[in-house]
């Protein structure tokens, strides 16, 4: 009897698969023991893991779940040498509402000479979130970009003009022009430049994948390659590029995806509240 009982749980350990919910656009962070760990899956894929900022016993993992198309549900699979956990993670539509907004038609429909400058920013900025840095570059938790009424929230479907729709990738802060902008983190300034979507650009490498992004500024204070430290005023925002009014766009690239930042911001500061 014994015997059945431990295979049971043998069997139950191996096969159980944890359920869990995410809404798509949010992180999942996972943190689990350093102590005879192997590796951490999302199905096939290995994910990135570093040491938990906090806790030098724990490493962390992070997984999002994209806004476009994301899978119905994903399993996560974490090894040890002696104990193997999965995780199957049943992927949650949100609450994410629509907008309508107009803009100059050029905006929309950019002329034929403005075609081969959008594809090389799109492929520009996708390059640049395919380098993983090894190492914290960020400095304890989070901080927002100013202090301001969210007047847009991540993931709202969005029709321009009536015509195109696409979906909103970060949040939208109401920030008269030349409103002081800060780094949310300390880290390095890996694009700065004038773009023809997100006009006056600038985006930090955090370290670990994580990246901030700040658009439409009417100015820079910073150049690629520039060490910046949390709440240094990187820029002043503005109203350029693809944008109906002044505004700051605040956006963040976890893994690959664009995520919700208010989500990401809350829980990977929570890391921070650990004994
Ligand atoms: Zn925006």
């Amino acid at each position: 009897m014994r015997i059945c009982i431990s295979l049971f749980f043998i069997c139950f350990f191996a096969f159980a698969q944890t359920p869990l919910e995410l809404v798509k656009g949010q992180t999942l962070f996972l943190e689990f023991e350093k102590k005879d760990f192997i590796e951490v899956k999302n199905g096939d894929k290995k994910l990135n893991v570093f040491p938990h900022p906090n806790n030098d016993k724990k490493l962390v993992s992070l997984f999002s779940l994209p806004y476009k198309n994301p899978p119905k549900k994903s399993t996560i699979t974490i090894v040890h040498t002696n104990k193997k956990e999965n995780f199957m993670i049943y992927t949650q539509e949100g609450n994410y509402t629509s907008e309508t907004i107009q803009v100059q038609v050029e905006k929309v429909f950019p002329p034929k000479t403005a075609q081969e400058r959008i594809t090389q920013e799109a492929q520009e900025t996708s390059a640049l979130y395919k380098n993983y840095t090894q190492k914290a570059l960020f400095n304890g938790t989070f901080q927002l970009p100013l202090e301001s009424k969210i007047t847009s929230a991540y993931g709202k479907a969005r029709v321009f003009n009536n015509s195109i729709t696409s979906y909103h990738s970060g949040i939208d802060f109401r920030a008269k022009i030349g409103t002081a902008i800060k780094a949310a983190n300390s880290g390095v300034v890996v694009l700065a430049k004038e773009r023809y979507y997100a006009g006056g650009s600038i985006v930090i490498d955090h370290g670990y994948g994580i990246y901030s992004q700040y658009y439409h500024l009417s100015k820079l204070n910073v150049k690629v390659g520039q060490q910046v430290h949390k709440g240094q005023i990187i820029g002043l925002s503005g109203a350029s590029g693809r944008a109906s009014g002044p505004h700051l766009h605040f956006g963040i690239i976890v893994a690959l995806k664009q995520v919700d930042p208010l989500d990401f911001i809350a829980k990977f500061n929570l890391l921070f509240n650990e004994i």
